[in-house]
């Protein structure tokens, strides 16, 4: 078996939406997007539904499709790019709530779709969706009329919990919804971690399911092992993979294993990141290439059959600081190659 192994740990997927769920008094979401970041959005939704989840969230309406097949009718499935031209079929037939950006994806929806269930998503300072404050004064009352199903609204600098645009964007939230009858939604991860102040009706977790910071006590659900495919030893002086980026210092044993940059294992991570053999690190030297990472394994014991690249002492966040991104980025970019193993 040469492909690498990526295990999925569902109970700790569903602990994590429990833990989440337990730091507040109000209803936790579950965010879906991007294929369940990565994970599997129809094993993701199912499981976090039968750990209580009763809304989830997408990116597009075509992800929502795949969700609501993998969940069946009942579950509110919302999407946060709204109303798109040539989604109507798709929203009503999978009966998908879209968060209405625009005054525009608004009487889309209300021409397209008079009745069916909807949501707004303001800016409430992040600019990237959402109606700006403005927008929503001329539209609010008639919005309100047609009973949205939840306002929304997203934090642009959570993972920095005293970061000053935090309060900023509540005020401003606060602004354009206190008084309203509708249900309010702020919070993702990193707003449920900042006190109640910030959870409203509705919080809409992501990245702290799937393990990842800002939620620090998160189980970690993905395991990563690639098997050893040779070893070899390499002389003082001699090189190892493209560029012949390094060379041994001393006499050393090198195993290369089956997982690459095509993987997700991004090749910036290169020389900062480890391979484990258990709970022994050993340092990954060479380049990253396409299908192979070589190892430096000489102070093993023995070589085992697979190295380990994610595991509880290696997170994605690990992977991420070593190639200078971030931990959703290495979860959504693992790729299609591995032989996957879903746990519970
Ligand atoms: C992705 C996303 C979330 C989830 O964010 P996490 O940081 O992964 O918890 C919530 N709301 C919106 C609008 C998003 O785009």
């Amino acid at each position: 078996m040469g492909a690498a192994k990526l295990t999925i740990d569902l109970s700790a997927l569903a602990a994590n939406w429990q833990a989440l769920d337990a730091a507040t008094q109000v209803e936790t979401g579950a965010v879906v997007k991007a294929d369940g970041y990565g994970l599997g959005a129809g094993t993701v939704a199912r499981t976090l539904a039968r750990a209580g989840a009763r809304r989830f969230f997408v990116a597009v309406a075509e992800e929502g499709a795949a969700v609501r097949a993998a969940l069946g009718p009942g579950p509110e499935i919302s999407v946060f790019s709204g109303h798109m031209a040539g989604d109507t079929d798709i929203l009503r037939a999978h009966n998908l709530t879209p968060m209405l950006n625009s005054v525009d994806q608004m009487l889309r929806h209300v021409e397209s779709l008079p009745g069916h269930p909807f949501g707004i998503q303001l800016d409430s300072g992040m600019n990237r969706l959402g109606m700006e404050p403005a927008e929503w004064v001329a539209l609010r009352d008639i919005a309100l009329e047609q009973s949205p199903v939840l306002i929304m609204s997203h934090l642009a600098c959570a993972d920095e919990p005293d970061h000053p645009m935090n309060a900023q964007q509540l005020r401003t939230f606060r602004e354009m919804t206190d008084g309203v009858d509708a249900p309010r939604s702020l919070a993702a991860t990193g707003g449920i971690l900042m006190g109640a102040a910030y959870h409203f009706d509705l919080t809409r977790p992501g990245i702290g399911l799937y393990g990842g910071l800002p939620f620090e006590d998160a189980q970690a659900v993905v395991k990563l092992e690639a098997p050893v495919i040779q070893v070899r030893e390499v002389e003082p002086g001699e090189t190892v993979g493209y560029a012949n980026s390094w060379t041994a210092q001393r006499p050393s044993r090198i195993a290369t294993v089956s997982a690459g940059y095509a993987d997700g294992l991004i090749r910036a991570m290169g020389p900062r990141a480890m391979a484990y053999c258990g709970t022994k690190p050993c340092a990954v030297v060479g380049r990253v290439s396409m299908d192979l990472i070589t190892v430096d394994v000489t102070d093993l014991d023995e070589v085992p059959d697979a190295l380990t690249l994610l595991n509880d002492q290696q997170t994605v966040d690990d992977l991420a600081d070593a190639a200078g991104t971030i931990g959703y980025e290495i979860l959504t970019s693992l790729g299609q190659r591995y032989k996957r193993v879903v746990l519970g």
